[in-house]
């Protein structure tokens, strides 16, 4: 079983290695992964919160002068701050997706698009713009051995949160799930958990999820003539004792599915605080 340690690099294939930083917590689970890619060139994706062991740890798992790129899969702050110090450390090239990202300080050498690739001496990483999570997520396929590093739209031992107040989309998210379970993969790099071994059995689940969810709001809302988020996530999760900060992003997740609905013309509201109705 490849090591969640934090700190602690682990091969999990020919090509690819992963520390987790030490940032675990309830939306990170053991912490944020840092990937690895490539031994005599070397990418490094999601170099995490601005730890400097952490960053100790990716440049003594590589020669420095190995590590060529540094991508993210987007600019959340459990997965980008160590960007600094990780490019300084290594001269290393920044490459990052779409338009400047006004939340984040960064200044990339090279702005990457969809279906653009990362030519390494021993491998390729072929973009994929996949949004949802947040408007700009990126995921990244290695072509040589099929793993895709997914960022926070797939994630192991816990369903992704889309938020409509940091950049999430419900119907733009469940898209993505479906265009990345019509890829041949062999394998899921998260950017939290373990790695997920099947990718299909895994999106399935994720997909069949939010369809059950979606159509659990649309049931109760009928039911109740009107409700807001925070009775809805009452509702959804019954007497289970959630901590507050799972409470908030239940809430998070309920009022993505209502801006989805609503876009379908199938419930009416306005803000996470409104009443909503089915229409
Ligand atoms: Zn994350």
């Amino acid at each position: 079983m490849p090591d969640l340690t934090p700190g602690v690099p682990s091969a999990l294939s020919p090509l690819v290695r992963r520390i987790v930083a030490r940032n675990p917590g309830p939306f990170t689970g053991p912490g944020t992964n840092t990937y690895l890619v490539g031994i005599d060139e070397v990418a490094v994706i999601d170099p995490g919160p601005d730890d400097k062991a952490h960053v100790d740890a990716i440049i003594g798992a590589s020669m420095k002068e190995r590590v060529r790129w540094v991508l993210l899969t987007h600019t959340h702050p459990d997965h980008w701050p160590a960007t600094k110090r990780l490019v300084k450390a290594t001269k290393a090239e920044l490459l990052m997706f779409g338009k400047r990202d006004k939340d984040v300080d960064l200044t990339p050498a090279r702005v990457l698009e969809e279906g653009d690739t990362i030519e390494g001496s021993e491998f390729g990483l072929e973009v994929l713009h996949a949004p949802g999570h947040h408007p700009q997520h990126v995921c990244y396929l290695l072509e040589e051995e099929r793993v895709l590093f997914t960022g926070d739209t797939v994630l192991e031992g816990m369903y992704s949160v889309v938020n409509p107040s940091r950049g999430g989309d419900m119907a733009v998210y469940v898209k993505t799930l479906e265009r990345l379970r019509r890829l041949r993969l062999s394998r899921i790099a998260p950017g939290h958990g373990d790695v997920i071994e099947e990718p299909k059995v895994r999106l399935d689940d994720y997909l069949s999820h939010r369809r059950q969810r979606e159509s659990q709001i649309l049931r109760l809302l009928k039911k109740k003539d009107g409700a807001k988020v925070k009775d809805l996530v009452a509702d959804i999760y019954g007497s289970d004792e959630l901590p507050p900060e799972l409470i908030e992003a239940a809430g998070w997740q309920v009022h993505a599915h209502l801006v989805k609905l609503k876009a379908e013309g199938k419930v009416t509201g306005t803000t996470a605080k409104a009443t909503w109705t089915a229409v």
